[in-house]
């Protein structure tokens, strides 16, 4: 990409749910992406971003885009002393986690997710006194105070595999209670016999979805191919075709041929399809998350160069290690 004009090729085909670009927007943003790149190689720096953030981000600058474990797992392969995370906070603590001497920033000040936000690490500690005898397996989308309190983490790529695997038989599983309630549903497919508790905690983006909108959906287009997030409602994964995270959810659509795909997740998955594959089409409604959408090429500009204390990430020791411990044995998992 070498000019204002390629960025307008590029971005002019977004689905006008998330953002429009006009040449007029990409002139506009050009220089910006240029100082950017500029600042990456000056700070030996790499962008890591979410599917779910804006496009002109997702198609310019990031070095790499991706769900929770692809981007954990780049960050702790990373060369770079500067990871920026374009996501939300919780990701990016996941990159500090894994990279304690290494610089690491997060664009926005908006930066919560209502899943992390749900649960505090004094509520996890009263939650392990309460049931002393379960294992205590977090998703991703937690703070490093609370992964520090629990034994194992999970993405939405491998909660199922790794819970299935785990010794005990009762599990407490925080914080969504929705992906909780499709990991019963799972493992009572597989015939793994569990006890499997959760907190009250939910994606407000993924719980928005109702079974009547694929009822309408199926009837207005009978060969269409839904693919829905495990942190939806288990009344929508049980009707959908597909079930798993969003670089799962992207696999299939690339591999798959059908006339049409309906994708439960935030806008952003349905947009970087739409983009990196024109040949598929996309239908039905997407959701938005205002946490991802908030990051902006130019609080990455000023994240590089003059970051603002909410924009630098640091974690103390002592939760620095339990809570890398805690990641550390679901990359091994
Ligand atoms: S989409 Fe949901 S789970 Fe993901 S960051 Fe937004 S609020 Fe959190």
């Amino acid at each position: 990409m070498n000019s204002a004009n390629d960025l307008y090729q590029t971005l002019k085909n977004t689905p006008t749910s998330t953002r429009h670009y006009t040449l007029d927007d990409c002139l506009k943003l050009w220089p910006t992406i240029q100082k950017i790149q500029a600042l990456k190689q000056e700070k030996n720096a790499i962008i890591l971003a979410h599917s779910y953030v804006h496009a002109d981000i997702v198609s310019t600058v990031a070095d790499y885009v991706g769900d929770s474990l692809e981007l954990s797992r780049m960050a702790q392969a990373t060369q770079a002393d500067t990871i920026v995370f374009s996501a939300v906070r919780f990701m990016a603590e996941t990159a500090k986690l894994l990279n304690p001497q290494k610089t690491v920033l997060i664009p926005s000040p908006i930066n919560g997710c209502s899943l992390a936000d749900s649960i505090t690490a004094d509520e996890v500690a009263q939650l392990r006194r309460e049931y002393p005898t379960s294992a205590f397996v977090c998703y991703i989308n937690t703070s490093a105070a609370v992964k520090a309190q629990c034994d194992i983490c999970v993405t939405s790529s491998n909660v199922y595999d790794i819970v299935a695997a785990l010794p005990n038989d009762d599990i407490f599983f925080l914080p969504d209670q929705l992906m909780g309630k499709n990991i019963q549903a799972v493992m009572a497919e597989r015939g793994v016999e569990k006890t499997i508790r959760t907190s009250t905690g939910t994606c407000y983006v993924h719980e928005e979805y109702t079974p009547d909108m694929i009822d309408y959906v199926r009837d207005k287009h009978p060969e269409v191919m839904i693919l829905a997030h495990p942190e939806c409602h288990p009344e929508i994964t049980q009707k959908c075709d597909f079930v798993g995270s969003t670089s799962q959810m992207l696999a299939r659509v690339k591999g798959t041929q059908a006339p049409q795909y309906f994708l439960l997740t935030e806008c952003g998955l349905a947009n970087r399809l739409s983009l990196e594959r024109p040949d598929k089409q996309f239908i039905g409604t997407c959701t938005l998350c205002r946490y991802m959408k908030s990051n902006t090429l130019d609080q990455i500009v000023t994240a590089l160069t003059n970051p603002k204390p909410y924009q630098q990430v640091t974690i103390d020791p002592e939760t620095q290690a339990k809570a890398t411990a805690c990641i550390q044995r679901m990359l091994d998992a």
